[in-house]
């Protein structure tokens, strides 16, 4: 059967998001180099789309973690599948994801990357669903607040589909 999917927020909607976030960030970092690290898979698009909206130095890595648990739900523990191809000491870590949901994932990565050696480590996420968080996160940069609803589209899946939607939508 095939999903019915609204659109939440469109294409142009989301680029013209993302292009404001990569200025501010492209503020904040001013005189320095900006390390951002991507979490696979969700990640890659809002990712890409950022990093050309950088002007400062970008350099990219990319890390790959699942939550034990089923697919819509998050357990709190957290296994890394692909770690960091290169340390980060001394590097201002930027990391990139796609949605903050009960913030578990967030909250174990970011604890782990604070424990080697960068200058410093912030968040940025294309989506942020407060009303389902478990564990405090603090979210340097957020793209949308959105409410509690299971959404797919640029980088999210549903079952590792609609990835590939331009836009960000919701399944009815
Ligand atoms: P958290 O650990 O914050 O609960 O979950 C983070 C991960 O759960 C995200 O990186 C994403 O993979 C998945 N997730 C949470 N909410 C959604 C959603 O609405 N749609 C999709 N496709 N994935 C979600």
């Amino acid at each position: 059967m095939k999903d019915k999917i609204s659109v939440l927020y469109t294409e142009e909607e989301v680029n013209a998001r993302i292009k404001e976030l990569g200025e501010e960030i492209s503020r904040d970092y001013a005189g320095r180099s900006v390390h951002l690290v991507g979490i696979l898979k969700g990640a890659t698009f809002f990712t890409c789309e950022l990093a050309k909206r950088i002007t400062v130095p970008v350099t990219l890595d990319f890390m790959s973690v699942s939550s034990y648990g089923n697919s819509t739900e998050s357990s709190g523990v957290v296994k890394i599948n692909k770690d960091l191809d290169e340390p980060i000491e001394g590097l201002d870590v930027l990391v990139v994801e796609d949605i903050v949901d009960t913030g578990n994932t967030l909250s174990y990565l970011l604890d782990n990357l604070g424990k080697r050696g960068s200058a410093s480590v912030k968040l940025c996420a294309l989506l942020n669903k407060p009303e389902r968080r478990l564990k405090d996160v603090n979210v340097d940069y957020t793209g949308f607040i959105i409410p509690d609803a299971f959404v797919v589209g640029y980088g999210l899946d549903y079952a590792q589909k609609y990835r590939n939607l331009p836009y960000i939508g919701i399944i009815e």
